[in-house]
């Protein structure tokens, strides 16, 4: 599943002000200069240059490339990037229509038939349906390189008795040589020797070749490299383009600007734009692009691999749809808290790697975390007891354990706490599940005592009051034992039923589907 629609109004917040809506990318709160498109497109190239060079120098260095909506000054030339993306789709499809249409006259009737296949602009990558896209890391049949021209036979000579023909013969070998260009690449301009009976010696033929062979290298390699610095940045160009993509298509208004970069994700504003039948769209939006640099999720496997949820799909995955899996957790998750009546942000539209959900703010201003919000000790404490009821829920509703909770992920908006972050929430019965929350616990727990809320329940506490066990250890060492021995009892349990049964759970419900 793709996308999903979910019917959702935030309650109060109005549309951005009209002149946010002339731009698909904000509005440009710097006049733009007046330049010439060839100015504007070599400064972008300088540009890129420079950021392929950064990105070979200081490769774990995560770089966030500087959308359109990030600043206010690049946006007009930053549509022209888009445009010029555009119009290069564009041109390259024609460019594969034109090479299908040679392919066609070519093989005609033969039974026969050679496939151009390799020499196409538009990769599996590019195109819209890339759902079974092939990664990088795959080792597939290596488009760049051409069959190799048929050579002269190895004995260094044809025919037979008189006819024999060497392959010195000047002639014979010339005209042969200039109709072996025809192997080259489609792309490589051989010009129309072919038609002027021009004989090519084996020597200017051989550099030729040479030429043709290293242009292809060439190419191959570029192709890599803008793979991978794909993958260096969040917000590259394939990014963008989906993005443009929900502007143009009237779901979003505007994309105002980024809220936050993390290290997994980006997120970023924007207006809601029209409402279709099956979709209100809420007037603000928060995007969440999860980055695809895999570095930084590497060190998340022990979350997904162990959700018996993603399990079968986890190792026949590409990292690329192992990202796209981060985005679907945090979709389904959401839904389940959403379904719950807990308050979390409302799910609009799914889209590969990019999660639409409603905005936690008003004005484009984010909700503060409450790790920045000074509440009065009256709000505090209706935080602490609101939190304490959403672990609850989330435990025992949505049979969910946050697994990254704190005032970092708990926003404080319309006098009530909001939970956010939750794309690597898992079920208690995972294995590491019960771990996740009594960190959770201790974070909670430590937060609001600090804060002055006297009635706080300690971290042991809590945890059983959220769990409804009833683990008695006194000290945290043993307490932290006990939770290992209960997750290891599930694991074998699991290992001798050859499926997951929560053994602890107080009322053993069945997990909560949200499909
Ligand atoms: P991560 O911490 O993994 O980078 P989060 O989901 O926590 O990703 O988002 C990062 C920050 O973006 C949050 O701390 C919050 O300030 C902001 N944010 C995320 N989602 C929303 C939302 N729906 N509404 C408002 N702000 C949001
Ligand atoms: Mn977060």
């Amino acid at each position: 599943m793709d996308s999903v629609g979910v019917a959702a109004a935030a309650p109060d917040a109005g549309p951005g002000p009209a002149w946010q809506s002339k731009c698909p990318w904000g509005a440009p709160n710097t006049a733009s200069m007046s330049c010439s498109l060839a100015d504007v497109m070599s400064e972008q190239l300088a540009k890129e240059l420079q950021l392929e060079e950064e990105n070979a120098a200081f490769p774990e260095v995560v770089a966030v490339a500087e959308g359109p909506f990030i600043t206010g000054e690049n946006i007009d030339t930053s549509s022209d990037l888009m445009l010029a993306q555009m119009l290069q789709m564009e041109f390259d499809r024609e460019y594969d229509a034109q090479l299908r249409r040679e392919e066609k006259k070519i093989n005609g009737d033969s039974k026969v038939s050679i496939s151009f296949e390799n020499y196409r602009k538009v990769h599996p990558y590019d195109s819209d349906s890339s759902e079974d896209e092939v990664d990088w890391q795959d080792t597939r049949h290596d488009p760049y390189r051409a069959d190799k021209p048929t050579t002269t036979p190895r004995r260094g000579f044809i025919g037979k008795g008189k006819d024999i023909t060497t392959k010195h013969d000047e002639v014979v070998c010339g005209r042969k040589n200039t109709a072996r260009m025809e192997n080259f690449a489609p792309e490589f301009q051989v010009g129309d020797g072919i038609g002027m009976d021009l004989k090519l010696s084996n020597q200017v033929f051989n550099a030729l070749k040479q030429h043709a062979y290293s242009e292809e290298r060439r190419s191959a390699r570029l192709h890599e490299k803008k793979e991978h610095s794909t993958a260096e940045k969040a917000v590259d160009p394939k990014t963008r383009l989906l993005l443009y993509k929900m502007v143009n298509a009237g779901m979003l208004e505007t994309i105002t600007g980024c809220i936050s970069t993390g290290k997994e994700s980006v997120v970023f504003h924007a207006y809601g734009g029209n409402a279709t039948e099956d979709k209100v769209i809420p007037p603000e939006c928060a995007i969440k692009v999860f980055k695809t640099t895999l570095n930084e999720f590497k060190n998340r496997d022990k979350y997904i691999k162990d959700d018996y949820r993603f399990k079968d799909r986890f190792s026949k995955l590409n990292p690329r749809k192992i990202i796209r899996m981060w985005a679907e957790k945090e979709m389904h998750n959401l839904t389940r808290m959403q379904n719950a009546g807990i308050p979390c942000p409302q799910v609009v539209i799914l889209k590969k790697h990019i999660l639409v959900m409603s905005f936690i703010g008003k004005d484009q201003v984010p909700a503060p975390k409450l790790k920045d919000v000074t509440l009065s000790s009256e709000d505090m404490k209706k935080a602490y007891y609101q939190t304490l009821n959403m672990m609850q829920q989330l435990y025992k509703e949505c049979n969910l354990v946050h697994a990254d909770l704190s005032e970092y992920n708990m926003l404080w908006h319309d006098g009530k706490v909001w939970l956010i972050d939750v794309s690597q929430s898992v079920e208690p019965t995972h294995p590491h599940g019960l771990e996740f929350l009594f960190r959770d616990c201790r974070n909670v727990s430590q937060f609001f005592q600090k804060g002055g809320v006297a009635e706080a329940l300690n971290e042991r506490e809590l945890f059983n009051a959220v769990s409804g066990l009833n683990i008695t250890a006194d000290n945290e060492v043993d307490f932290q034992a006990e939770i290992e021995a209960l997750e290891k009892m599930n694991e074998d349990h699991v290992q001798n039923h050859g499926k997951k049964l929560s053994t602890f759970s107080s009322d053993g419900d069945p997990p909560i589907y949200d499909e």
